[in-house]
């Protein structure tokens, strides 16, 4: 069986994003023309697109996933999704995840302090779910290749 490879949609031409546009890097489809390609991308199902955006703030402690706008917490809209997806795809042998976004993004995502201010670099919501559900797989973004 061919390897599979969770690669964020957007980076694969989908235009998915918020604000409606892609971010199709060709470097990337390239290097996984063997593969078995799953896309992924938990926002657009869920907010349509173009969406409002949406940041990760750090609220006592925790990361929630909140609207920049309206403030609205969209955390566990975000969570079902993203299980719902790990529940379909097991078997899985990379990972390249979007960086800097609150969805994908590994360890190069803003999180912001109440005050919208940038507090430090972490992790989206689904690099972090993913990280601990495909404990065996590295997860890269379009910034490696
Ligand atoms: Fe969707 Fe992730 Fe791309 Fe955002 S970064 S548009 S959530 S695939």
């Amino acid at each position: 069986a061919r390897k599979r490879v969770i690669i964020s949609a957007c980076l694969l031409g989908e235009q998915c994003r918020y604000d409606g546009k892609t971010k199709e890097v060709n470097a990337v489809i390239d290097a996984f023309k063997d593969y078995e390609i799953v896309p992924f991308c938990p926002e657009a199902p869920l907010f349509g697109t173009p969406r409002e955006r949406i940041s990760v703030v750090e609220v006592d402690g925790q990361n929630r996933i909140v609207t920049d706008s309206t403030q609205k917490d969209v955390t566990s809209l975000l969570e079902d999704e993203i299980n719902s997806f790990m529940q379909l795809h097991k078997n899985i042998d990379r990972i390249i995840l979007k960086s800097k976004s609150p969805s994908c993004g590994y360890e190069t995502t803003p999180i912001l302090n109440d005050k919208n201010e940038t507090l430090k670099l972490g992790s989206g919501i689904a690099a972090s779910m993913f990280e601990k559900h495909y404990k065996d797989v590295k997860i890269e973004s379009e910034l490696d290749f």
